[in-house]
């Protein structure tokens, strides 16, 4: 499961819950009594009876995933590429073939794996730094600006009536920084109360700093970390991010030294512009660096890296006549690697070290085999598809590349099966997400939940941060199995000694009952478009209004790409749609998804806001009204 910054993190007694900022309202609860494992408890005396008579169909799928030598599973790694060889093997066991028109297991697709610097540099007046001194920002241009530099302060602006105490911060007041570059601080004022502070730290974000310069005409931003800062005169990282995309903007840091050196030149040391700026009046203006122009040169390389989806299938046995022959299932089988790249939670003292993902998502992939070696021994009115996914951690970048490129016509697949932590199932409940996206689903759940007693929450939302999110926005019905998460999600602790295999072995039996009523149902389910709020971008807290768009982060474009608009939401009813590029909005241009989340916060609830658009290469207009966020 992919965590969503903007995800907030309770903790009670012993558990972690993690709790999606705008977890739709529509969760409910059939109680079934349990009668199987009361027949159990009966026939058997305890569960250790149990396990003892039916050994698992999981745990050796799950111990073997979460085992070391697959190193975490990290999309486009050795350990990764050693998983889906284990998975090709297994698939073989159970005797699935390779999908019609491939001639074997593996569907590997290209991601952005990271970046690293290329070779920037800053010079002036006849000295010129690089590697320890220089870095670029991981989402610059590659380019070579040499212009007049400005000191603009943090190079924060708090758009007007966006703050509670309209203070209007601005760094930029009564500067020209058109074709210049400009010199900003990280971070926003040391001394400002905590109100103030909360309110400057929303837009003392990089890449906001980046958009307020560009947006002001500026060509290249130099960042540099003030000696009363953390991080003092230091080089600032070069973050991993899938969402990549230029700013707009060459964009570097240098170290202290270096700053120091820039800003003598018109007189100024950097200790006490920074006590002024921090201490003194918010609105202190900044200055112009006499003098040569300032050579900024800036080198990304952004790196792609190949990852492997592992995909199968278990032709039907009695003719596929259906109108819609293939039935899938799948899980994605990637999660963190040492929890460097990705989203880890792990503590300071457990860092580095592998993360087994048994839990997430070893157990939905053990699913997966599970229930492909029980469907492959029994008569199959469908194409059973099996889907084990890479690059999910990343953004769900592996099914979406399946989903762009279709090996199995989508519009054949009847239904989509997704299973994402299925392993530590508590109190018999499980949960059963998507189920909005058709209206067979209900009725077929509760009909096959009799047989095998769980606590079921049903949850209309398909907007998850899982796989299933992927096929609900290529209109295929889709469900998506999950036990809750817990205080070992993304940690190295979610090891498989803490899986529950009993219950995992009854979420199998429970899916392979649902895919038998599929193919018995007269009709395929037909898929209804769910409308329901989601986080745009990047979940800043803080952003209230709801657009109804749904960003692509996989590809790379200028400008926001759209992978779909929300039934029913504003950017609906605005007339965008799938396939269109946002590149302005309000008067703010949209380089990337980052300035789109940006823009968002200038937004008002009710007030109709231009929005530009590109839609194949035609560059159009139209107005979208913001609603609430639910
Ligand atoms: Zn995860």
């Amino acid at each position: 499961m992919v965590f969503r910054e903007g995800t907030t993190i309770t903790k009670d007694t012993n558990t972690v819950k993690v709790q999606k900022a705008h977890r739709p309202p529509g969760v409910f609860r059939a109680f079934v009594t349990n009668k199987r494992l009361l027949l159990f408890a009966v026939a058997c005396g305890t569960a250790h009876a149990l396990a003892q008579t039916a050994p698992s169909r999981t745990r050796a799928y799950v111990e073997a995933l979460a085992a070391d030598r697959f190193e975490g599973r990290l999309a486009g790694s050795n350990g990764e590429r050693l998983a889906s060889a284990y998975l090709v093997a297994e698939l073989q066991k159970i005797g699935a073939r390779p999908l019609p028109g491939r001639a074997d297991f593996l569907l590997p697709f290209d991601f952005t794996a990271g970046s690293r610097d290329g070779g920037s540099s800053v010079a002036l007046g006849g000295r010129t730094w690089t590697g320890a001194d220089a870095r670029a920002l991981s989402f610059s241009d590659n380019g070579d600006v040499s212009a007049p530099a400005v000191f603009a302060g943090y190079g924060i602006v708090v758009p007007v009536g966006n703050d509670a105490q309209n203070f209007g911060y601005d760094s930029y007041a009564g500067l020209d920084v058109k074709d210049k570059v400009v010199l900003v601080l990280r971070y926003f004022p040391e001394d400002a109360d905590q109100k103030t502070k909360a309110v400057l730290a929303r837009y003392s974000d990089l890449r906001y700093k980046a958009m307020a310069a560009r947006q002001r005409g500026a060509k290249a931003m130099i960042v540099m970390t003030g000696p009363r800062s953390p991080n003092a005169g230091e080089l600032i990282p070069m973050t991993f991010d899938t969402a990549l995309a230029g700013s707009g903007l060459v964009a570097v840091s240098v170290t202290g030294p270096v700053a120091k050196e820039i800003l003598s030149a018109a007189g100024k040391p950097i200790d006490e512009v920074q006590q002024s700026l921090d201490s003194g009046n918010p609105h202190i203006a900044g200055f112009a660096v006499p003098g040569a122009p300032v050579h900024v040169h800036a080198e990304v390389v952004r790196e792609k890296q190949t990852a492997r989806n592992v995909a199968a299938y278990l032709p039907a046995t009695n003719g596929a006549a259906a109108s819609k022959p293939w039935v899938a299932v799948g899980a994605h089988y990637d999660h963190l690697g040492r929890g460097d790249h990705g989203n880890s939670l792990a503590a300071q003292d457990e860092k580095g070290r592998i993360h087994s993902g048994a839990d997430d998502n070893a157990s939905g992939t053990a699913a997966v085999l599970a229930l492909a070696q029980t469907l492959a021994k029994e008569p199959r009115h469908r194409n059973l598809l099996i889907a084990l996914w890479s690059g999910e951690e990343l953004g769900l970048v592996g099914s979406s590349a399946f989903v762009a490129n279709p090996p199995v016509p989508l519009d054949q697949i009847e239904a989509y099966l997704n299973f994402d932590m299925v392993g530590r199932m508590q109190d018999n409940k499980l949960t059963v997400q998507a189920v909005g996206t058709s209206p067979a689903w209900a009725k077929l759940i509760e009909q096959t939940n009799v047989a095998a007693g769980f606590d079921l929450q049903l949850q209309q939302d398909p907007y998850q941060p899982t796989d299933v999110a992927t096929f609900n926005l290529a209109s295929v019905p889709c469900l998506s199995f999950f036990t809750g998460t817990h205080a070992d999600y993304h940690k190295p602790s979610d090891t498989a000694a803490k899986i529950d295999y009993e219950d995992l072995d009854r979420i199998v039996d429970f899916a392979a009952a649902i895919v038998r009523r599929l193919a018995g149902l007269d009709e395929a389910p037909s898929f209804t478009k769910v409308a329901q709020p989601i986080e745009t971008g990047a979940g800043r807290a803080g952003v209230r209004v709801f657009t109804g768009t749904i960003p692509d982060y996989a590809t790379e474009v200028k400008g926001l790409l759209l992978s779909g608009v929300i039934g029913g939401g504003p950017a609906e009813q605005a007339g965008l749609q799938k396939g269109d590029v946002i590149v302005e909005i309000a008067g703010q241009s949209i380089a990337n998804i980052y300035d789109y989340t940006y823009a968002l916060e200038v937004l008002k609830i009710g007030q109709p806001a231009k929005v530009v658009f590109l839609r194949n290469g035609v560059r159009k207009e139209t107005m979208l009204t913001p609603g609430a966020r639910k």
